[in-house]
C-alpha cells in the first residue's frame, strides 16, 4: 500500500489524498528533478475516462495501459513514475486551488 497525493484526484469540491494499492510497478528509474507530481482531473481527459472514474482512477488506467493524459496545468504525459519522489506541481496545486474557491 502507498499513500498517493499522486498524480492527485480533484472529486468535485475536495482534493483526496487516495490510498491505492500499487498493482502495477511504477517505473523506479532516478527522480527527474523537472518531474513533478501533477493533479488530474476527469473533464480534461475525456478520451480516457469512463462513467464512475475519478481522477485516480484515470492516473491508474493511464499508467495500466500507457495512455497520455493531460494535468490541470497543461503538462501532457504517461504516468509511469512514483509520485511521492516528487513535488507537487506549484500550477496545478493553483489551479486546483482556484477551483475549489468557486464551489
Ligand atoms: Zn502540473
Amino acid at each position: 500500500m502507498s499513500i498517493s497525493i499522486a498524480d492527485g484526484v480533484i472529486d468535485g469540491v475536495t482534493i483526496q489524498k487516495t490510498i491505492t494499492e500499487e498493482l502495477i510497478p511504477y517505473d523506479e528509474t532516478p527522480a527527474d528533478a523537472n518531474h513533478k507530481a501533477h493533479i488530474v482531473n476527469p473533464p480534461m481527459n475525456l478520451h480516457i475516462w469512463r462513467p464512475g472514474m475519478e481522477g485516480q482512477d484515470i492516473v491508474d488506467l493511464a499508467r495500466l495501459t500507457g495512455t497520455e493524459i493531460m494535468a490541470l496545468c497543461g503538462f501532457k504525459f504517461v504516468p509511469k513514475r512514483n509520485p511521492d519522489k516528487y513535488d507537487a506541481c506549484d500550477v496545478c496545486m493553483k489551479i486546483a486551488g482556484h477551483i475549489l474557491s468557486q464551489e
